[in-house]
């Protein structure tokens, strides 16, 4: 007797044809890269399979009669409070194929998420408000370490300062696109991200993929990744963006590597990433010649020598717990900037024990980690850019006002080209042409149409974060820095709020 394969018997989803409206033009068998739409030629008729179903919603959206409903499968077990479905079919899935359970985005548990326990404060009568439609004001800021003190020279009656500045990033808004691989997601949403950090005075980050040929003329805005795979690393890539990060650990996956299966290193994947065709990209879990902050800073020069000190050499951990003292070694090591990639990070494929159970909220590690550089004195030596959850213009706000310099969104910017969350990124058939290499599946997402909606999504939030400075009567993005008393808690621990060093609402 064959061996039942219990998972396959309880669908997630729902596939529902109204068949008043069917025209059975066949759009979803076409669409469904899961192949849960069949048509039935001796019959001529359409069937579902719903086991197949990933509740991606391309056909629900994409069916010219607006024939299909996507619902979650009517078909639930009886309620328990700890043996909810999701863990009941974790275990089939394992029991049927004892495999790690894989996954994509970010943690999906409903854990605490602090921005939404803190509340922004407002000018009212004697403090007036900015109206940013007719005052001036500054999104503009500047990554990179700060000087202690300016030192000046007068020179033939005229006034400079005496040691050369180190360089620094320029950005228009406080808001950069995190590292995320081609390969990981296709070359259109990379051009994309490319165009519009150009356009909108910004930076995109290459992940861990080596650099597309198409993107050097968007080196100014690029910043360029290492990893522990040290895929497509050589001098012209180091040289082609303004800053090198080095990925230690990421917020999705603290702890372990990364994997790109065979399948996606195309011929184009594999000369960016400098792989055979076919093979697998595998990153190992720890850099392999880093361990300990003494090798952390050999990189570091390294990286500056190799790019005669004209870059800025930035450090991504993911948010662990003790992130602060962690952060304090990597800033005295020399890191630029310290990237923090907090629980909710976005991944395109990590095991789900590590993407819902392991790291912490990334509220509570930027708070944690620009205290400890302050107490330290070495705060200005460095800046913070914070990653992991960020979900809209009021969260960029109050992670800067938690002492954050900038932030990085992922997700946010793939939601804003098409995503719906299905977190199959990592089988890469993304029915949204994004996080795929199939060129049929890729052409579905233009470059342009990337371009367009992810600088829509930046220009918008940095109208709002405009409006929400001028309601807290602060005209300049870097007067909001660290600045906690902008904000107040609602229902958090005293525990909390001392972490977070904020006050409860009312006080
Ligand atoms: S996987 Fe996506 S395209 Fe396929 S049936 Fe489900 S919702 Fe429709
Ligand atoms: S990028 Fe594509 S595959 Fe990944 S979650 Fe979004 S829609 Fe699904």
């Amino acid at each position: 007797m064959a061996t039942p394969q219990f998972a396959s018997f309880y669908p997630d989803f729902y596939i529902e044809r109204l068949w008043d409206k069917c025209i059975k033009c066949k759009r979803c068998v076409k669409e469904c890269p899961y192949e849960a739409h069949i048509w039935d030629a001796k019959k001529k008729t359409l069937l579902e399979d719903h086991i197949k179903c990933v509740g991606c919603h391309r056909c629900e959206a994409i069916c010219p009669t607006k024939a299909i409903i996507i619902r979650r499968h009517p078909a639930q077990f009886r309620e328990h409070a700890l043996w909810t479905s999701w863990y009941i079919k974790n275990v089939y899935k394992q029991a049927d194929q004892g495999g790690v359970l894989l996954t994509s985005t970010g943690c999906a548990l409903p854990f605490k998420n602090y921005f939404d326990h803190l509340v922004l404060d407002a000018c009212q009568v004697t403090n007036p408000p900015i109206d940013p439609l007719r005052e001036p004001m500054e999104l503009r800021t500047y990554i990179g370490p700060k000087p202690e003190a300016l030192e000046i020279e007068e020179v033939n009656g005229k006034f400079r300062l005496k040691k050369k500045l180190p360089p620094l990033l320029k950005l228009e808004t406080p808001i950069m696109f995190a590292a995320m691989s081609y390969g990981a997601i296709s070359l259109h949403v990379h051009q994309g991200l490319a165009k519009a950090a150009r356009d909108l005075g910004t930076y995109y980050n290459t992940g861990e993929g080596g650099l597309h040929a198409s993107l050097y003329e968007y080196g100014s805005n690029t910043i360029v990744q290492c990893a522990s795979g040290r895929f497509g690393l050589h001098v012209d890539y180091l040289n082609a963006g303004v800053a090198i990060e080095i990925k230690i650990g990421q917020g999705a996956k603290p702890g372990i590597g990364g994997h790109l299966p065979g399948e996606k290193v195309t011929e184009e994947i594999s000369k960016t990433r400098m792989i055979p065709v076919g093979s697998d990209a595998l990153s190992p879990a720890p850099h392999h010649d880093i361990y300990s902050i003494e090798d952390l800073r050999g990189l570091i020069y390294a990286l500056k020598e190799a790019t005669e000190y004209k870059k800025l050499v930035f450090v991504k951990i993911a948010a662990v717990h003790n992130v602060a003292a962690i952060a304090s070694g990597i800033v005295r090591a020399g890191a630029d900037a310290v990237v923090i990639d907090g629980l909710k990070g976005g991944t395109g494929a990590a095991p789900t024990m590590f993407r819902d159970y392991i790291g912490i909220p990334i509220e509570l590690a930027i708070s944690a980690v620009d205290k400890r550089l302050r107490a330290e004195g070495i705060r200005h030596r460095t800046s913070i850019i914070a990653s992991g959850g960020i979900r809209c213009s009021a969260d960029v706000v109050k992670a800067i006002a938690l002492g954050a310099d900038a932030v990085y969104i992922g997700t946010a910017a793939l939601i804003a080209v098409g995503c719906t969350m299905c977190q199959r990124c990592y089988t890469g058939k993304c029915p949204w042409g994004i996080a795929t290499n199939k060129p049929e599946l890729i052409k579905r997402l233009p470059p342009e149409v990337a371009y367009e909606k992810i600088y829509n999504l930046v220009k918008a939030w940095s109208h709002e974060i405009k409006e929400m400075l001028g309601a807290m009567g602060i005209n300049s993005i870097e007067s909001l820095k660290g600045n906690r008393d902008k904000l107040r808690a609602v229902g958090l621990t005293k525990e909390e709020m001392e972490i977070l060093e904020v006050k409860h609402a009312g006080e």
